[in-house]
């Protein structure tokens, strides 16, 4: 069963706090149709099964295939997680807690399911198909609703003793600083990720302070795009730049800190927010990284962005369900 699995389709979830991605994908890695749609993120898990299926059906169609044609399905969730028994423990973005979502899935989908660290899938698809291609030592770092991070050292995705290694947004960033969504106090997430710069949009708003993201975004019961921030720097809005060059200088510095740890060959930067911002966003988190790593490469940069865009969720997590199933074999 396990080497059908590998030549058939499969199906990549990427299934995200703001929104949730299905592909059908080839034993080619070729992405052959695409469903996209909002996570209801907190309405629970069953709200989530069900639109990771609409989703798939859309992928489907678009893929011109049916679902008896799907011999696996690879998940990226965020975490943290128990990826032997596909369980989501809880989720600082999302309202799940203990949740069997790959049962719930294969009970759905008739296919078996692997489920996996979100940043570690997308990561995963980043070092076999896009920017960190050829390199052993990699740190991923994913930077959306929240901000995720993935270590692979010697040509191996560090798992750590749970399974749950590389959680660079729940670093210690300031001390005394806010609770996080995960419980603990002045995590890096809260300094350089949306939901972190929504607590900031929230105060600024409230402290009286102009905003064209105010035109946009109307505070936290909202969600943040990161098109409206990048609409907001194209437009030269002062609130929206000082919040993200802030927010850059969190990153930069706790990346480069990484770096001085791990001594990696390059740190991938992707994820929604970096996706959107592009070349500003990543020279910022570059400085400040530059001003905090020991011995810095004569040539060339150590952050590199992200090349596979939005698809790297759903591949990496087919990447994996496929390598799962193999070595299972
Ligand atoms: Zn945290």
């Amino acid at each position: 069963m396990a080497s059908k699995a590998n030549e058939g389709l499969v199906l990549g979830v990427d299934l995200g706090g703001t929104k949730t991605l299905v592909a059908v994908i080839d034993p080619n890695n070729q992405i052959l149709g695409r469903g996209k749609l909002s996570t209801p993120a907190r309405q629970g898990g069953d709200a989530i099964v069900e639109v990771i299926i609409q989703a798939a059906e859309i992928a489907l169609a678009e893929a011109g295939k049916s679902l008896e044609e799907i011999s696996l399905v690879g998940i990226g969730s965020p975490g943290p997680l128990d990826v032997k028994a596909g369980v989501i423990l809880f989720s600082a973005n999302m309202d799940v807690v203990n949740y069997p979502l790959a049962a719930r899935l294969h009970d759905r989908l008739k296919a078996p399911v692997v489920l996996r660290n979100d940043v570690r899938a997308g990561c995963y698809a980043e070092w076999k198909l896009g920017a960190g291609q050829g390199m052993d030592n990699l740190i991923g770092a994913f930077v959306g609703t929240g901000l995720g991070g993935c270590v692979i050292l010697n040509g191996q995705v560090i798992e750590g003793k749970n399974g749950n290694a590389g959680e660079i947004g729940h670093i210690k960033a300031k001390p005394n600083g806010r609770q996080c969504g995960c419980g603990l106090y002045g995590c890096l997430e809260l300094y350089a990720s949306k939901s972190g710069l929504m607590k900031r949009f929230d105060k600024a708003k409230k402290n009286g302070v102009t905003s064209l993201l105010f035109s946009m975004w109307n505070g936290s019961n909202q969600k943040l795009k990161s098109r409206y921030l990048a609409e907001c720097y194209a437009a030269g809005d002062r609130l929206v730049i000082e919040e993200l060059q802030r927010a850059a200088e969190y990153l930069g510095g706790s990346l480069g800190g990484l770096v001085n740890l791990l001594d990696p060959g390059a740190v991938i930067l992707g994820g929604g927010l970096s996706l959107a911002l592009g070349e500003p966003w990543l020279n910022w988190v570059r400085e400040a990284a530059k001003q905090h790593i020991l011995v810095f490469p004569a040539e060339g940069e150590i952050i590199l962005p992200a090349t596979l865009g939005d698809d790297a969720g759903v591949l990496g997590a087919a990447l994996l369900a496929r390598e799962v199933t193999r070595l299972a074999d």
